[in-house]
């Protein structure tokens, strides 16, 4: 017979509040195994704390998102936002799915040019491209979305010297009724910066006019704001035909679908609330399909869908150090997750779940990470079952904005796995060393002895 584990007992106070629609109960069971592999196993093997990436989750929802507007709207392009995740294996899966590249610096525009991805197929947008940048992504004839009028001046010299038509896109800002509006990329619709931007390009002939861009915001919840959205860039698109006789090639309505994490103070869960990829395809491709473009004459559409892809197919997985009670008695788990790896933790309650069987006894829980700072806090609060010592823990859907804005701070930076399709397991980046660390420093002659 196996031993019963003990569980110490703590008297709880009895909190009068409000239970959640689901009553005070924890809602789910322990994940001990992620794609077939088990977690204490993979945090034995490859140290603790480890990112875990499910290469099935992330083509089942390219899959799902590419379904859903496939059967709305004729044409439709795909193009992987890399600062969402551009760890190599991880572009590599969108690639191999048929995604262009959606970039925002020369670095990340290098990452893709050295992947194999041709140039045509690579979106550089943002505001920091240097003349470099740009002259790559003229010779290598990839999109270019201008976002402020210095950089259209620069693109005119360069179209000049370099003796290419570039081919490039405007972003355009604008009101979809959402709020705060974002209005610091691109030209405003409204107020007709938009139009100053497209006659400089028209009226230039320097440049090949392909496109029309806008990113309204991220993690947007409603459908509605991007049926605004496509409905006036398809009135740009439309004018400018009349205006110039020039025809846009591609409507690119950008990323922020929401994902299925739930923003903190929400009251229900993201699962509840997130609208589905059909939502937003069927809002997007209702606007165009009902604005006044021709049959032949529809616009490709171009979507640079980040984190609804791959937030969910990623997993931290860790280790309790220590349980302690506040001086208000509450109790508190350390875990070895610090904020400098999960940035998302700022922005979301990530939903955390023990990785090996547990009681029925639950308690509002203050969840830690290592650091030596005050901020250092994963969730404020959190109802979990006792976690001992040594025990570990899954926190879910970290796919997205976590493995390019961790920070080396205090700890290193840990490996991260990839479960393929077939269950088989790949390291795809190593965990740092403090050898990797000294390799970028150099310490002036004077200050190589301490004593
Ligand atoms: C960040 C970004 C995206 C991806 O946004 P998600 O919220 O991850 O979907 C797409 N396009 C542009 C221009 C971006 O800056």
């Amino acid at each position: 017979m196996n031993k019963v584990r003990y569980e110490r007992p703590v008297i709880k106070k009895l909190e009068t509040g409000m239970p959640n629609k689901f009553g005070t109960r924890m809602d789910y069971e322990p994940l001990t195994h992620i794609d077939g592999h088990s977690v204490a196993k993979m945090l034995k093997d490859y140290g603790s704390p480890l990112f875990v990436i499910s290469e099935r989750i992330i083509r089942s929802n390219i899959k799902k998102a590419k379904r859903a507007f496939e059967t709305r709207y004729p044409k439709v392009q795909f193009a992987w936002s890399y600062k969402t995740n551009y760890l190599n294996a991880i572009c590599n899966i969108f690639h191999q799915e048929g995604s262009w590249a959606e970039v925002v610096s020369g670095f990340e525009y290098d990452k893709a040019i050295n992947l194999g991805v041709d140039g045509r197929k690579i979106i550089f947008n943002g505001p920091n491209k240097s003349e470099l940048d740009l002259t790559k992504a003229i010779n290598n004839d990839s999109l270019i979305h201008i976002d402020h009028l210095d950089e259209l001046y620069t693109i005119t010299e360069l179209a000049e010297t370099l003796n290419k038509r570039p081919r490039v896109a405007i972003r355009v800002n604008m009101d979809t009724g959402v709020y705060p509006m974002w209005d610091r990329f691109g030209f405003n619709y409204e107020n007709g910066q938009a139009w100053d931007a497209l006659n400089k390009i028209m009226h230039s002939g320097k440049m090949e006019l392909v496109g029309l861009h806008c990113h309204i915001g991220t993690f947007m919840l409603s459908p509605h704001a991007y049926g605004v959205a496509a409905t006036k860039l398809a009135e740009l698109a439309l004018s400018i035909e009349q205006k110039f006789k020039h025809e846009i090639k591609y409507i690119d309505l950008g990323g922020g679908f929401a994902s299925k994490n739930t923003l903190k103070g929400s009251y229900l869960p993201g699962t509840d609330t997130s609208p589905s990829f059909n939502d937003f395809a069927e809002a997007i491709s209702t606007a165009l399909l009902n604005s006044n473009f021709q049959k032949d004459k529809l616009p490709l559409l171009v979507l640079e869908t980040g984190r609804a892809l791959i937030d969910e197919a990623g997993y931290l997985l860790g280790t309790v150090i220590s349980n302690k009670r506040s001086s208000t008695g509450r109790r508190n788990t350390i875990l070895d997750i610090g904020v400098n790896i999960l940035f998302t933790s700022y922005w979301y309650d990530h939903k955390i779940t023990p990785a090996q069987p547990f009681t029925q006894y639950t308690e509002d829980t203050c969840v830690y990470g290592p650091l030596c700072m005050n901020i250092d806090v994963i969730r404020e609060s959190t109802s979990l079952p006792l976690l001992n010592k040594g025990e570990h823990v899954v926190i879910h859907s970290v796919g997205a904005y976590n493995m390019t804005q961790w920070m080396q701070f205090i700890t290193l930076r840990p490996n991260v796995v990839l479960i393929d399709a077939e269950e088989k397991l790949h390291l795809i980046r190593d965990k740092e060393s403090l050898e990797n660390m000294n390799n970028m420093e150099k310490i002036p002659e004077h200050l190589r002895k301490i004593n």
